[in-house]
């Protein structure tokens, strides 16, 4: 699977890859199935019999050197080592996903399953959509790795251990919430006590704030150290993360936010809502004030809020190949 994923990596491909962990697949066809999927299939009548033969009045007895069991019928799995056996599973359990893709058990939501990933385009602003690609693609192959089992949902969370019976718990270690996914990214209150989610942002933010000091004849302000503080301009009241007052006397406030992929509206909007009064008070001193809402997921996709953050970098004549992707946390 690894050849088919990198393949696909290389040569620019979408793939869609799904896994079934079947516990004691052949151990579990029933052997009524088997006549009916046989039927199903219109298999010749004379092989359909001489396939049943084998399964039906199926019986088995065990025999020790101290006793024999009563005879046992056995009403299903197929035969260990038999040829036939996995053209029968297979038969069995294709005829299975024909069935319930059947109209009927559409609607009773078989194939919402896709809703344990996260559906990348549905947070992300569509003018970024194919650099984040094209960038993903070219990842290290551990960290690409890592984004594929992100999207998934298929990282080693206690969630899934747990789902997949190999942790006894699915509580995080340090503050026993649910420890799911959205929970190591942006939920578990330890990790923001510790300061991990806060170096994540602030790392970002050093990053644009570098990369900002190079416009000409303006000034920048930084909520980080090694920066004029934000403050400077709008006290301490608010302090939004990144100010720049370009030459023709603009104020851009930008906020960043870095978060869950389905967490970026909700914190978008809050942030817009907590600036409104400042922008206001602002526009008194600048000719122009634009509000930036730039939230980036932990993937370093896009929110959809960021369109204005592309306007932004256009009109500071900004080369657009700014690398801040996978800014990966601790
Ligand atoms: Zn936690």
């Amino acid at each position: 699977m690894a050849h088919i994923i990198n393949t696909a990596r290389t040569k620019q491909r979408s793939i869609v890859i799904t896994l079934l962990n079947l516990k004691n697949a052949f151990g579990e066809v029933r052997h009524d199935l088997i006549y009916e999927v046989l039927d199903y299939h219109h298999v010749p009548n004379h092989m359909k019999n001489l396939i049943c033969s084998l399964y039906t009045h199926f019986q088995t007895s065990i025999i020790t050197e101290q006793f024999n069991t009563p005879i046992i019928t056995v009403g299903r799995g197929v035969l260990q080592g038999d040829c036939l056996s996995p053209l029968l599973f297979n038969m069995s359990f294709s005829t299975f996903i024909q069935q319930i893709k059947s109209e009927k058990y559409r609607q009773l939501g078989f194939w919402k399953l896709s809703e344990i990933g996260i559906p990348i385009k549905n947070h992300s602003t569509s003018t970024f959509n194919s650099l984040w690609s094209s960038v993903q693609s070219k990842l290290p192959k551990n960290i690409f790795n890592f984004t594929i089992r992100y999207i998934s949902n298929t990282l080693p969370t206690r969630k899934n251990l747990s789902l997949w019976e190999l942790s006894s718990t699915s509580d995080c270690s340090f503050c026993s919430s649910p420890e799911t996914l959205l929970h190591m990214i942006a939920g578990c209150k330890t990790y923001l006590d510790e300061g991990r989610f806060t170096w994540r942002h602030d790392s970002v933010l050093n990053f644009l704030a570098s990369t900002l000091t190079a416009v000409k004849n303006s000034t920048l302000y930084a909520d980080i150290p090694g920066f004029m503080n934000p403050s400077v301009i709008t006290g301490d009241r608010l302090r939004p993360d990144l100010l720049l007052v370009t030459e023709n006397r603009c104020l851009y406030i930008l906020e960043l936010t870095v978060g869950y992929e389905s967490n970026l509206q909700i914190n978008a909007n809050r942030k817009r809502q907590k600036y409104r009064d400042l922008i206001n008070e602002e526009e008194a001193d600048y000719d122009k004030v634009k509000f930036v809402n730039l939230s980036l997921s932990t993937l370093g996709v896009f929110g959809r809020s960021s369109e204005n953050f592309n306007g932004m970098l256009s009109s500071l004549k900004c080369d657009a190949k700014y690398s801040k992707y996978i800014k990966r946390k601790s």
